[in-house]
This record gives C-alpha cells, sequence and structure tokens, in this order.
C-alpha cells in the first residue's frame, strides 16, 4: 500500500494505493524481511496529511513492522534466515554527533524514520541494517507484537519522561493504542500509582476503567485530585489546556504527538498564566525513540507480560484502518494482517 501524495483525509478516503513494486535488495548490513505484520499509527496520518510529510515519494508507510528474516547481506551477523525480528520508528540515525554519543539518538538531527524516510511496513517485503532490528520475545502473537514497537515503546519513553515516582498521579489524555499500553505498565512497575484517563468517546471511557484507570472522565473534567504527570496523546490541542488546568503544583505534562492538528489552535488562547503555568508546571515533548527504548520496553513487555488489544485489518484494508483512527474508532491497536 503506497502513498504516493499528500491529501486530507477528510476528503479522500483512499489515500494509499495498492501496487505491484519491485522486490528491495538488502545491502551488506541489511536485512530483508518478509513482513508478517504492520501496526497502524496515527503518525501515519501526519504523514499523508502533511504535517510531518516523506522526503520522497512514492513511499511505503508503516513502522510497527515484524518480520521474518528471508535475506541477509553478506556482513550481518546478529540474525540468521527465518528468524522474526521487528522494525520500530527509528530506521537508522548518524552514530556521530553528541546525541547519539549520549543515549539521545532520537534527538539526532539525522533520524530517519522507517516508512516516512525510508519504505516501511505496508508491503510484503522490506529492508532494515541489522543494527535497527530487534528480536522478538515469542510469547507474543505477530499481530500483538507489532503495536509494541511504537505505541509500547514511545509510551515507555513518555512515562521515563514524566519523572513519575511510585504512589503519586498519573493522568492519560487521550486513550487510543499508546495510552492503553501505558496504563498496564504503570500496574505492572507501580501498582501504587493511580491513573486518571481523559477521552472524548464514552466507549474509550469505559475501557480505561475496564484496564483499570481510578477515574474516566471528558477532556475538560475537573479530576478529584492534582495529578502529578499527565501524557497528552491527542492531535490536537484542547486537551493540552484542559489537561495543564489539572496539573498539581511542579507538575509535568508530557506531549507525546510527532505533531498537532491546526484545527483547534485557538483553544491556546484559553491559556491562563496562573491557572494553567504557574507554580512550577512543565511542559515536555517526546521525540521518536531511541533503540534503548523498544529493546527495553520488548523485555518488560514480555515480563508482565504486557499484551495489547489488537485489531486485525488484510493489507488492502489499510486505508479503512487509517480512517477509523482519525474518526476515533480505536479500541486498542490496529495492526495489517500481510502474511
Ligand atoms: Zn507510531
Ligand atoms: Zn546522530
Amino acid at each position: 500500500m503506497v502513498m504516493t501524495k499528500i491529501c486530507n483525509l477528510k476528503e479522500n478516503k483512499d489515500p494509499l494505493e495498492f501496487r505491484e513494486m519491485p522486490q528491495p535488495k538488502p545491502g551488506e548490513n541489511e536485512l530483508l524481511l518478509r513482513v508478517l505484520t504492520c501496526g497502524v499509527c496515527h503518525t501515519e496520518i501526519d504523514e499523508i496529511e502533511g504535517r510531518t510529510p516523506p522526503p520522497g515519494l512514492p513511499v511505503i508507510l508503516g513502522h510497527q513492522v515484524i518480520g521474518k528474516v528471508e535475506q541477509a547481506g553478506r556482513k550481518v551477523s546478529k540474525f540468521k534466515l527465518g528468524d522474526r525480528v521487528g522494525v520500530a520508528w527509528i530506521y537508522s540515525a548518524c552514530g556521530q554527533c553528541k546525541f547519539c554519543r549520549s543515549g539521545r539518538e532520537n534527538l539526532c538531527p539525522d533520524f530517519r524514520a522507517t516508512g516516512r524516510d525510508a519504505n516501511g511496513g505496508y508491503a510484503e517485503y522490506m529492508t532494515v541494517g541489522e543494527d535497527f532490528a530487534y528480536p522478538i520475545p515469542a510469547i507474543f502473537s505477530d499481530a500483538e507484537a507489532a503495536p509494541l514497537l511504537c505505541a509500547g515503546a514511545i509510551g515507555y519513553r513518555s512515562l521515563n519522561l514524566t519523572g513519575l515516582r511510585e504512589g503519586q498521579n498519573l493522568g492519560l489524555t487521550g486513550f487510543g493504542a499508546s495510552g492503553h499500553l501505558v496504563l498496564a505498565m504503570v500496574r505492572h512497575k507501580y501498582p501504587k500509582i493511580n491513573v486518571y484517563v481523559f477521552a472524548r468517546a464514552p466507549e474509550e471511557r469505559a475501557f480505561a476503567r475496564d484496564l483499570g484507570a481510578v477515574w474516566a472522565g471528558d477532556t475538560e473534567d475537573e479530576t478529584p485530585q492534582k495529578l502529578d504527570a499527565i501524557i497528552d496523546t491527542t492531535p490536537v490541542w484542547k486537551p493540552v489546556v484542559e489537561a495543564l488546568k489539572n496539573l498539581d503544583s511542579g507538575g509535568r505534562l508530557v506531549i507525546n504527538a510527532i505533531r498537532k492538528e491546526d484545527l483547534d489552535k485557538d483553544y491556546l488562547l484559553k491559556l491562563d498564566y496562573p491557572a494553567h503555568l504557574w507554580m512550577e508546571k512543565e511542559i515536555k515533548s517526546v521525540a521518536n525513540v531511541s533503540r534503548t527504548d523498544v529493546a527495553e520496553f520488548l523485555k518488560l513487555a514480555a515480563e508482565v507480560p504486557i499484551k495489547p488489544e489488537i485489531e486485525e485489518y488484510p493489507l488492502q484494508d489499510a486505508n479503512r484502518a487509517l480512517v477509523e483512527i482519525k474518526e476515533r474508532k480505536i479500541r486498542g491497536a490496529k495492526v495489517l494482517r500481510i502474511s
């Protein structure tokens, strides 16, 4: 399923084209993967709608890829034919800059993203450098493993960036694929942290309560307790302003969104300094993931185990899965079944 143009998903509900492409050839340090499954992420919508446009078209989207090693370049040493591996958003980083040298390769100026700067997993085959592939624990099915690679790994990074400690109160605004994995992670790592979920749809709020949230309300509701940290996974601005209102003194809002949509940007004018920012409240964004985030999260997810709730679609239905994310028809994580 190939992206050939930038367009608005509201006007064009079939933005990706189903077509034949030549099978890619692995370089000497690369693996050729036969793709088994690929997760569907809101970031694909940001690419299609031009908020984080691919540098070249056509491109194959998809950055939560589970595949089997079908061929390996002659210098490959970590994997053998038939191994099951994952590929995440980080396709490559330079390895030389100050960020790469200090464990922050997610901030590398030459960061290349899978399914944006290189072809990704909405396809039968893809190639990836062996250093940017991860063994997948046997406990996960091909479909369960896919959402762990982005929704899970970036949720893990977001949770670490909150600086939260046991016994504190965490808010999640937006409750899609990443939110529900963060909730599962928190319940395992910090059983005394209470989780409060803000979501527009009543079904999402019910889902959050099922998974152990102590409270679930609408975006603008006030929580019974002030919160020490909130993770925002929504594509818009209203939840940012409303979350700041519920943040306790010294609290931190972590925005996990590669881009925000402009449609409700005016909402930022409601920002009231004493109510929303004073008392040393902080706002921090999350950018990309490092290989350490992905590897550590996969290990944690296998230990717990954290198994995402999934909805499967055939590859040809990728457009339908994307439109459903756009229309917030979400329960858990959407995954394309490819072979
Ligand atoms: Zn993603
Ligand atoms: Zn770098």
